[in-house]
C-alpha cells in the first residue's frame, strides 16, 4: 500500500482506519472520500478529501487516476437497522457503490478491501462457533448485500485477478464516532448512558449473544489483511474473525465492576431483535488466525474499563 483511497471514511470505522492509515502512510497519501463534510473537520481537513457519492464511477476514477491510488478501503455501506427501513436504498448504496470501486479497481489495477459482517449469516447458520465456511441465507437485507458482496469479490478476483480482501465484522464497539444504525449499537450507547445516567435502557434482551470487537482491534485488522502476504490467503473475501462474545447482561455486569449502581432496562425492539436472533452467538476464527496472523488484544473486561475511562476522561 502507498496510496490510499478510503470511501465512506467518515463513519464509525472510516474515521479511525483514516486516523491511522494516515498515520502510518502519511496524510497526503490517504484521500478520504464521504457523501457529507459536516462532520469531523480535523480529519477533512488533515489531508486530501472529496465530497463524492461512492456510486459516482466518474468521480472515484478520476480520484484514483489524479492521486495514483493503489489501494481502496470501500466502507460506504447502509447498516443492518437502517437498511430495514429502506431496503432499496440499502440495496442501491450497498451493491452499486461496491461494484464501482471494484470496475475503478479492475481499470486501474488496485487492491480493494470491503467489510462483510457477522450479518451474512441467518437462522440456518450453526449458531455456536460459526465456522468460516457455512450455510448463509441471511433474512435482513442487509445481510443479502453482505454475502452478494463477498461473492461479489471473490468474483473480481478469480475472474479479473483484482486483490480484494475482506472481513466479516462484528459489532464494533468505539468511542471516536457514533456508530450509523447497526443492530449492535447497544453495544456503545450502554457505556455512554452508563457514564451520564447510570442506567440503560436496551433494545435487545438481556440474553442476546453476539459477536464484538473493539475499534483498536477493527483498525488493526483492516490495515493487518490488506499487508498480508497474498501467497497465503486461501480465503480472500470473508475472513470471520472473533475478539469477543457477551450478551446485555454480561455487558452490564462488567460495567458495574466499576460502577457499583448501574442498572439496566429493556424495551426490546421487535425489527432488531429479530435480526439479532437470526445471527451467530460467537465466531470460530481459525482461517484468519492461520491465514493472516489475527489476534486480538481486547477482550470484555478490557474493552469495558478502557471504553468507560475514555469517556469519563472526555466528559459526556
Ligand atoms: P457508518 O454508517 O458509520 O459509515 C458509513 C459512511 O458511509 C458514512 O460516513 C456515510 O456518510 C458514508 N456514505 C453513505 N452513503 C454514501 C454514499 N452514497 N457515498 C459515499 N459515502 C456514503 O458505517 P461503519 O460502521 O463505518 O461501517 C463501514 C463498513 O463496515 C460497512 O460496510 C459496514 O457494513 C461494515 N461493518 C460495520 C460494522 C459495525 O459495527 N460498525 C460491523 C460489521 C460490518
Amino acid at each position: 500500500m502507498k496510496n490510499i483511497l478510503i470511501i465512506g471514511s467518515l463513519g464509525q470505522l472510516g474515521s479511525e482506519i483514516a486516523l491511522e492509515l494516515r498515520k502510518r502512510y502519511g496524510a497526503d497519501n490517504v484521500v478520504l472520500t464521504d457523501i457529507r463534510d459536516d462532520v469531523n473537520r480535523p480529519l477533512v481537513e488533515g489531508g486530501p478529501f472529496y465530497k463524492v457519492d461512492a456510486r459516482d464511477g466518474d468521480a472515484v476514477e478520476k480520484i484514483v487516476h489524479d492521486h495514483q491510488i493503489d489501494t481502496i478501503y470501500h466502507l460506504a455501506a447502509i447498516l443492518s437497522a437502517r437498511a430495514e427501513k429502506d431496503p432499496l436504498q440499502a440495496w442501491n448504496l450497498n451493491m452499486g457503490g461496491l461494484i464501482t470501486s471494484l470496475e475503478v479497481a479492475r481499470r486501474h489495477d488496485c487492491s480493494v478491501f470491503t467489510p462483510s459482517s457477522i450479518g451474512a449469516f441467518g437462522p440456518t447458520t450453526p449458531k455456536q462457533f460459526t465456522p468460516q465456511d457455512t450455510i448463509q441465507r441471511p433474512t435482513s437485507i442487509y445481510g443479502v448485500t453482505k454475502v452478494a458482496g463477498e461473492l461479489l469479490c471473490d468474483y473480481y478476483y478469480h475472474k479479473y485477478d483484482v486483490d480484494t480482501r475482506g472481513i466479516r465484522f462484528p459489532g464494533v464497539i468505539s468511542n471516536l464516532t457514533p456508530p450509523g444504525g447497526g443492530t449492535t449499537d447497544y453495544a456503545v450507547e450502554i457505556y455512554y448512558e452508563a457514564v451520564k445516567q447510570h442506567h440503560y435502557t436496551c433494545f435487545l434482551s438481556g440474553d442476546t449473544y453476539l459477536d464484538m470487537i473493539y475499534m483498536p482491534d477493527a483498525v488493526q485488522a483492516a490495515i493487518q489483511i490488506m499487508e498480508a502476504d497474498p501467497a497465503r490467503l486461501r480465503h480472500r473475501n470473508a475472513f470471520n474473525i472473533a475478539a469477543m462474545s457477551f450478551c446485555p447482561e454480561e455487558q452490564a455486569a462488567y460495567i458495574r465492576t466499576h460502577i457499583p449502581d448501574f442498572t439496566i432496562s429493556y424495551d426490546i425492539d421487535p425489527v432488531k431483535q429479530a435480526i439479532a436472533d437470526s445471527w451467530p452467538d460467537s465466531l470460530e476464527d481459525y482461517a484468519a488466525r492461520v491465514e493472516w496472523d489475527w489476534k486480538p488484544k481486547y477482550d470484555l473486561a478490557t474493552m469495558t474499563k478502557d471504553m468507560l475511562e475514555t469517556i469519563q476522561r472526555r466528559g459526556v
